[in-house]
């Protein structure tokens, strides 16, 4: 969509937007020149003038079995005419034990419960509070305190925010935040692992950061450790070899709580339903939401190991063993989408072909090397980012830049600081990922 050059005309444009607060959005730049999707189907979304857009980062992370999928539309339309809600408090209904039982069949063979909510933040903070309630449950009402990682992005709910380490997050609530908090360092790290094709060989070491944190006394002050196995919103930031695997130890070690927040890597994003089964670490609990429902209906939630659940199972019968939940948790729209939606990975064989994809995503993102400002390329799965160079004195314009362009001639990517970041559907066809790549290198050329 071009802007005017007609004063008045972009000013009433703007007039007419005011009204929706946007998220994450630079408001009073986008107003000037918006971008508004209208329709969607597979791989692509259609703008309000008419253009195909590609859609390359599977909305946000989120569509990743393509857009407006037949049997989860289905699936939704049939559940609103028998079922629109039903409180999840004291009653249920079938289609919430139903996904349940889906979600602990691909989940980790210790993981077998699942407490629902509407997004990826209310599921960060809901499993905080499953570790606080854990301990309690043990007698051990001394463990209050968190370990997130630095670039760690858990959503925005206070708790999300706390153990998060994106900066721009945080700052407008730093003395409101939850008390003592601490990160570990993040392993970002270009003169190390610059251009690494998968998980980089350097970086194993950093996480005695976590030794350091937990040592003497201090574990016993410490609730649980909440990671990303991969860091997406901070720009695809894939863990190094032998990484998980240590922060698992020393967390076993101290008896510490192991969250991993999957609301990204999980439902297909790494090749697998979740990232144990990629890297063979399994946390104790595991947040999720996005892909669940292929982002047709909100629901997130934390999948929780037995161990956990059981030691908060206790107490008197007739009463309610944790105090938390949300109107809509487990909304019977969202669950029928879900279900429908795990059946189309498993129906598609999506799993095994986003195995086959990334092959062809991490071939053609590295050609990118080398092309102006490019200082680092990194993938894992269905995602991969490229690291420019700042303009002098301009951090994340270019990146801005890249993604305002690529947009206009036709793709949608993200960016955050000078990263872009790339996450294509599982049902990406290698034509494409072609477009995706091609249409980034011809950015890039002409906007040097
Ligand atoms: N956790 C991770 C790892 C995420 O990537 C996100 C969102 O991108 C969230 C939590 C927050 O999810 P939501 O935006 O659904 O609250």
């Amino acid at each position: 969509m071009e802007s005017s050059n007609n004063a008045d005309e972009d000013h009433a444009i703007a007039d007419n937007l005011e009204a929706l607060w946007m998220p994450f959005t630079h408001n009073r730049l986008f107003k000037k020149k918006p971008r508004l999707i209208e329709k969607a189907s597979g791989m692509y979304y259609e703008t309000s003038d008419g253009r195909k857009v590609l859609d390359g980062i599977s909305g946000l992370w989120c569509s990743n079995v393509g857009h407006n999928h037949p049997k989860i539309s289905e699936a939704v339309k049939s559940q609103l005419d028998v079922l629109d809600f039903s409180p999840p408090f004291q009653v249920g209904h079938g289609l919430g034990f139903e996904l349940a039982n889906e979600l602990i069949k691909v989940a980790p063979e210790s993981i077998n419960h699942v407490f629902f909510t509407n997004s990826g933040s209310e599921a960060c903070d809901t499993a905080m509070k499953i570790a606080l309630a854990y301990y309690q449950g043990l007698g051990e009402d001394r463990r209050y305190r968190f370990i997130g990682r630095e670039k760690g992005y858990h959503g925005v709910g206070f708790g999300g925010i706390s153990v998060g380490g994106i900066d721009a997050n945080r700052n407008y609530y730093k003395k409101a935040l939850l008390p003592d908090t601490k990160h570990i360092r993040h392993t970002h790290n270009l003169s190390e692992m610059a251009f690494s094709k998968g998980q980089p060989r350097w970086g194993a070491h950093l996480a005695d950061d976590l030794e350091e944190l937990l040592k003497g006394n201090a574990a016993s002050e410490v609730a649980g450790v909440i990671v990303e196995p991969m860091q997406g919103s901070a720009g695809v930031i894939v863990p190094p070899d032998g990484y998980l695997e240590k922060i698992r130890a020393i967390c076993d070690q101290h008896n510490v709580l192991l969250i991993f927040d999957e609301v990204i890597t999980g439902f297909g994003r790494l090749g697998e339903w979740f990232s144990p089964d990629r890297f063979g670490v399994v946390p104790d609990m595991i947040t999720f939401a996005k892909g669940v429902t292929n982002g047709v209906i909100p629901l997130g939630g934390v999948l929780v190991n037995d161990q956990v659940f059981k030691s908060i199972m206790v107490g008197p019968e007739h009463l309610v063993e944790f105090f938390h939940g949300y109107t809509y948790s487990g909304h019977p729209l969202a669950c029928a989408a879900g279900i429908a939606a795990m059946e189309v990975y498993r129906d598609e064989d999506l799993l095994p072909k986003a195995r086959r994809l990334e092959q062809e995503l991490e071939h053609q993102i590295h050609t990118l090397q080398g092309e102006p400002h490019v200082v680092d390329i990194r993938n894992l799965g269905m995602a991969c980012a490229v690291e420019f160079s700042s303009k002098p004195n301009q951090p994340s314009v270019r990146a801005m830049e890249i993604f305002q362009k690529c947009f206009e001639r036709g793709l949608m990517i993200r960016y955050t600081g000078d990263i872009i970041a790339i996450g294509p559907a599982l049902v990406a066809s290698t034509k494409e990922i072609e477009f995706i790549i091609e249409t980034i290198r011809g950015v890039v050329r002409d906007l040097a």
